[in-house]
């Protein structure tokens, strides 16, 4: 299968309204600098996944016969507003596994239209989505009930960890087994900035305790990408910043 990123930025996104900034001001002429709303997008043979859904264009170009199922973090707006348009749509009742929140976000749960709302997740237990496809709900130390997950193909598995400010033993040690080929981890702050998301500084030695082979930084904001400009990480080592548009392919 693959994982597709399709919006690599912090609700701000990159760029934020009104700011001039040279990461702003770059991403305004430059596609590629730009950074949207939390998505992702994984592709099975059997069918497509949305794994967050922070985007509100999705109804523009997702293609609605292979959609298989929304995968949700957490119910911050960022990660569900692209639900809100696409629920109207004359659809048979598509899943939306996420975590146990009560209250989830603004009428969804009251008006969900073609999604169903009723496939809560329970913390680290293996769901098998699909026979590709078998989520490990991770909770995360963050300002609202947030799962990240281990997403686990037929041999290989990437842990997405997003929105994350650190996690409790039993989800270090859960990821730590799981032995991830690939952690996809939010990074919003420079060093020693913020807080309910990681800082750079923070991100890097939670990286370092899962030793996984390849890290990539998502949910990022343009403080941390200004900083990077001026600190880029080194080309030789096992982190880098994710981009929209970046595929990884997990066998
Ligand atoms: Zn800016
Ligand atoms: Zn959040
Ligand atoms: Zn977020």
């Amino acid at each position: 299968m693959l994982i597709r990123l399709l919006g690599t930025g912090n609700a701000a996104q990159i760029p934020v309204f009104g700011c001039d900034c040279r990461v702003c001001a770059r991403a305004r002429v430059d596609e590629r600098y730009r950074r949207r709303p939390s998505s992702a997008e994984i592709v099975t043979s059997m069918g497509r996944y949305l794994l967050d859904a922070g985007r509100t264009d999705l109804a523009q170009w997702l293609d609605p016969s292979v959609l298989r199922g929304v995968i949700l973090t957490h119910y911050h707006m960022d990660h569900v507003e692209g639900l809100f348009h696409l629920r109207w749509g004359p659809l048979a009742p598509i899943p939306v596994y996420g975590p146990p929140d009560e209250t989830g976000a603004d009428d969804l749960f009251t008006h969900p239209g073609c999604f169903d709302f009723s496939h809560q997740l329970t913390p680290y237990e293996p769901t098998v989505i699909s026979q590709e496809l078998t989520v490990t709900p991770i909770p995360l130390k963050h300002s609202r009930l947030c799962f990240g997950y281990v997403l686990e193909g037929r041999r290989e598995s990437v842990a997405y960890l997003s929105d994350c400010d650190g996690v409790g033993p039993r989800s270090l040690d859960t990821l730590q087994r799981a032995k991830p080929k690939a952690v996809i981890v939010d990074c919003t702050y420079p060093p020693g900035m913020g807080r309910n998301h990681f800082s750079l500084d923070r991100a890097l030695e939670f990286a370092a305790t899962l030793a996984a082979p390849r890290v990539y930084l998502t949910h990022i904001g343009h403080g941390l990408e200004q900083h990077l400009i001026d600190h880029p990480l080194p080309l030789e080592g096992p982190v880098s910043v994710a981009s929209d548009g970046m595929t990884l392919s997990v066998e």
